[in-house]
């Protein structure tokens, strides 16, 4: 890929209302552009790596037994109504009408159409379980949208829903669930803990939060020193010294980036918008529910929280933009840069990404904007070149190595 062609429109100055540096990173980098408070295009760069996690999301769900739909954004009142959210979700709720004058509501979340949804098929125990899910943009009218994608009013989320029988098999739901969300963390290399939290606007009876750790995060972790005890100090506002409520060690704080939570519903929904099923005994009874998010878009500045030093950005190799950036000194039209092609060429045969820095700027302003596009290796098309030799550099361990143009052809990045 020629980098000219990819469309990174970067910023010459840094961005002066950008607070952290992953959102300094997304704006000056050309990775999004705000359109209004809260609100952003991902431009390519950010939507190749926002497809990666979203991916990766996949095969771990898909892997358990889940399964992706795509339940429309437009919601009607009536189902809010049923629910009882229509009022209780309050100002966050993004309202609208139609030309009838008709209410609508752009989902926030989507317990209500899932619920619809389900309620027409299973209502024998013989159709039960199902763990449904999709990925799609949420609308929140967040009182302070602030730090770029992590809390925006229109933002990406995966939802999971589970549908059980009984108690025993939505706890089994839940552990698997949540052994994928474990999974999936390891998979975008995020340093994370996982609290008791408090279960908000969804309700429910108890939840999980996945917090990726970190400085600037919104959230406060109270654990203890000794033990696993871990939660969200809006559900135990426990101060650093105090004793640990399971008796063990004493309490510390750290900060956190709440990019999942997971919740044991019950029938909070299936009760008052009567999912019901015919269970083996003959008996009707509420459906018993689980959700799970995951906040998508929110998850690719928490990566790049922990994935930059100085603004300078290095990928995780499993959601990186590109795993290889060429970077000729020579400008277009010389042997070298005819070099840079066919080495880009042979690697793309071989399935790498790779992006080919194809402007006519010096190796100063290449390097700099490939600091913050963050790819793992680096293939610099310099003086020896005539001599048939390249410098590969490896971003992670800094090592850097002369290869000559058939190593780097077959080299394994
Ligand atoms: P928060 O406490 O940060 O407002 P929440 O508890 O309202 O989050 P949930 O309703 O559990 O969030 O939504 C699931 C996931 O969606 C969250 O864990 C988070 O990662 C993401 N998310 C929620 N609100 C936003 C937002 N405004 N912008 C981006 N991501 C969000
Ligand atoms: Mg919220």
């Amino acid at each position: 890929m020629k980098q000219s062609l990819l469309f990174i429109p970067t910023l010459r100055d840094m961005p002066k209302d950008a607070e952290i540096s992953s959102h300094k990173i997304l704006l000056k980098g050309g990775y999004i552009k705000q359109q209004v408070a809260g609100v952003y295009t991902y431009l390519p760069l950010a939507y190749r790596i926002i497809k990666k996690i979203e991916n990766i999301i996949r095969e771990e769900l898909d892997k358990i037994g889940c399964s992706e739909l795509l339940m429309p954004a437009l919601q009607t009142k009536d189902l809010w109504v049923e629910s009882g959210r229509w009022d209780a979700y309050g100002k966050e709720l993004m309202r609208l009408k139609d030309r009838h004058d008709r209410e609508f509501c752009l989902g926030p979340t989507h317990e209500e159409v899932i619920t619809s949804v389900v309620r027409d098929y299973a209502k024998s125990y013989k159709k039960l379980p199902l763990a449904l899910y999709q990925i799609q943009t949420k609308f929140r009218d967040e009182f302070r949208p602030r730090f770029g994608l992590m809390r925006g009013r229109e933002f990406i989320m995966k939802d999971l829903y589970t549908f059980s029988t009984n108690q025993e098999d939505l706890d089994q739901w839940y552990e698997k669930i949540r052994n994928a969300y474990i999974c999936i963390m390891d998979r975008l290399h995020l340093k994370y803990r996982i609290v008791n939290a408090a279960s908000g606007q969804i309700g429910g009876k108890s939840s999980e939060e996945f917090m990726v750790l970190c400085d600037i995060g919104e959230d406060t972790i109270v654990y203890s020193d000794s033990s696993d005890f871990a939660s969200n100090y809006e559900l135990y506002p426990l101060e650093v010294g105090a004793p640990s409520p399971d008796g063990m060690g004493t309490i510390k704080h750290a900060k956190g980036i709440e990019v999942g939570h997971i919740f044991k519903l019950g029938t909070k929904y299936s009760e008052p918008m009567s999912l019901t099923f015919i269970d083996v005994d003959n008996s009707k009874k509420p459906v018993i529910m689980g959700c799970y998010g995951i906040g998508v878009s929110r998850l690719l500045m928490a990566i790049l929280e922990q994935h930059n030093v100085d603004l300078k950005v290095l990928w995780p190799k499993s959601v990186a933009p590109f795993a290889i950036h060429i970077l000729p000194v020579d400008k277009q039209g010389t042997d070298g840069f005819k070099l840079a092609c066919e080495i880009e060429e042979t690697l793309e045969n071989r399935k790498y990404e790779v992006i080919l820095d194809d402007r006519n700027e010096s190796l100063g302003v290449k390097l700099n904007d490939a600091d913050l596009i963050g790819c793992m290796y680096r293939i610099i098309i310099g003086r020896k070149a005539k001599d048939g030799i390249l410098e590969l550099k490896n971003m992670e361990t800094n090592e850097i190595q002369e290869l000559t143009i058939d190593d780097i052809k077959n080299y394994q990045y």
